[in-house]
């Protein structure tokens, strides 16, 4: 994992190609009154650029001497030679948006002191944008929106509504939703000053007395997976470790790393996050390494969990028993039963009406099976099962080899009742988590924007 990211580049319209097409847009300007305030002039001839499909620039402006008169000229933002930038050129970068445009404006500070406005040249020798959003400076924040993006992000407020609060202040506003990406991305970056965002993490566990621990590759200082956990978890954890529930989500992070959730339950039935990891991969090792770093947190060998529930994904549940070798694994009934159904599906070539009462009989037979209390009604819940889907072997085989041999333990009452598991046979109590924790992440939500990774 590199921590090294630079910005993501805003992609800008390919509106123009540099022509000679001319598009005269003095009407525009002719109407403009005269301003005794020279700003005011200025943004109303924003506004009308942005009505034409340009962008209006300042190219002088002169505040004048006791010899000079105040002077201004304003420009189309295709004006002027294109100038080697600074900074490394990326692709598609804006080479080639300076195109000499000759479109230009003066005002003139009147005896009466008030602005006027005289149109020098009112053409372009480019294509107008149709609609500007997104263009660069049509869209670029105020000072004040930049704030107020700060404000909200800070509150947790999602990208998309920051976006209408701006345009509720102001209906004119022509920025877009990868602008507001790139303002918060920027402000994180000056939160971050000279640290990367690893060290960020880091620094901000370290300032909230965050448990937090990380490993890194062989010698080198590339980091493969870190574990936190808040103080107050950790105390949590101690009291109430009697079960876990365990499991990955998604989409959290530009690494595309999986994020480890371990969720525990209190006396009174309500959920907790004992921790939190980034693992690289999702292999046992990774998980191994987490549950020891989970397991370090507990104070004595008497306080180990009873019950750890997880999704049938075999590298966590080899993690598990060789980590809580005498805590009692079991599987989320609601993601066994899911593989079941869509093998079903799969194997089974009935249509419409049809399909749905076989689906029907197999939610009926298959919760008999798991919800059996004694060896004699789990019998008879398989046979019944067999009976119902007899002109299907190999789903019949798939359920009883690959589901019910090896895991009836960890799913049916039968077996799983005999330990304290307080109800928990799914792992909705941490995907549930996993929802109020990516509400606290909102660039997570749905569209992710696209980061660039820059080696
Ligand atoms: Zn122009």
């Amino acid at each position: 994992m590199k921590p090294n990211i630079d910005e993501p580049d805003i992609a800008q319209p390919n509106v123009v190609e540099p022509t000679n097409i001319l598009v005269n847009t003095a009407n525009y300007f002719f109407k403009c009154e005269k301003y005794k305030v020279r700003d005011e002039m200025i943004e109303w001839c924003k506004k009308e650029a942005i009505k034409a499909g340009f962008t209006m620039v300042i190219v002088k402006s002169d505040n004048g001497s006791y010899r000079r008169k105040k002077t201004l000229v304003l420009g189309c933002s295709r004006g002027g030679a294109y100038k080697e930038p600074n900074r490394k050129l990326k692709k598609e970068d804006t080479a080639t948006r300076k195109l000499n445009c000759p479109f230009r404006l003066r005002g003139y500070f009147l005896a009466s002191e008030e602005w006027r406005l005289s149109v020098v040249c009112g053409e372009h020798n480019h294509k107008l944008a149709k609609n500007l959003e997104g263009h660069t400076l049509a869209g670029r924040l105020k000072p004040e929106e930049k704030e107020c993006v700060q404000e909200l992000s800070k509150n947790l407020v999602a990208p998309k509504n920051i976006l209408s609060t701006l345009r509720g202040r102001n209906p004119d506003i022509k920025t877009s939703m990868k602008q507001i990406y790139n303002v918060r991305q920027r402000l994180k970056k000056d939160a971050r000053g000279q640290m990367s965002e690893l060290q960020q993490l880091m620094k901000l566990c370290e300032n909230n007395k965050y448990f937090h621990k990380c490993r890194t590759i062989g010698d080198s200082t590339t980091i493969q997976d870190i574990f936190w956990a808040h103080p107050e978890s950790v105390k949590l954890l101690n009291t109430f470790p009697t079960v876990l529930v365990m499991d990955s989500t998604y989409k959290t992070n530009k690494y595309k790393m999986p994020l480890f959730e371990i969720v525990g339950v209190t006396s009174t039935e309500v959920s907790y996050n004992v921790g939190f990891a980034y693992i690289a991969n999702e292999k046992e090792d990774n998980f191994t390494w987490a549950l020891e770093t989970c397991q370090s947190l507990l104070n004595s060998k008497d306080t180990m969990p009873k019950v750890i529930v997880t999704d049938r994904d075999q590298a966590l549940m080899n993690a598990v028993a060789k980590v809580f070798p005498n805590s009692t694994a079991l599987l989320c009934r609601l993601h066994v039963f899911k593989n079941v159904k869509a093998k079903f599906k799969n194997l089974c070539t009935a249509k419409g009406e049809k399909m749905n009462q076989l689906l029907n009989t197999l939610t009926f037979q298959w919760k008999s099976i798991i919800q059996s209390t004694s060896e004699d009604s789990y019998i008879d819940a398989v046979l019944e099962f067999r009976k119902a889907f007899d002109h299907y072997p190999d789903f019949l085989k798939y359920v009883e080899t690959t589901v019910l041999d090896p895991v009836k333990e960890k799913i049916v009452s039968l077996w799983i009742d005999r330990v304290m598991h307080i109800g928990n046979t799914t792992t909705n109590r941490v995907e549930s988590q996993h929802g109020s924790l990516k509400e606290y992440l909102p660039d997570c939500k749905g569209d992710l924007p696209e980061y660039q990774l820059i080696s």
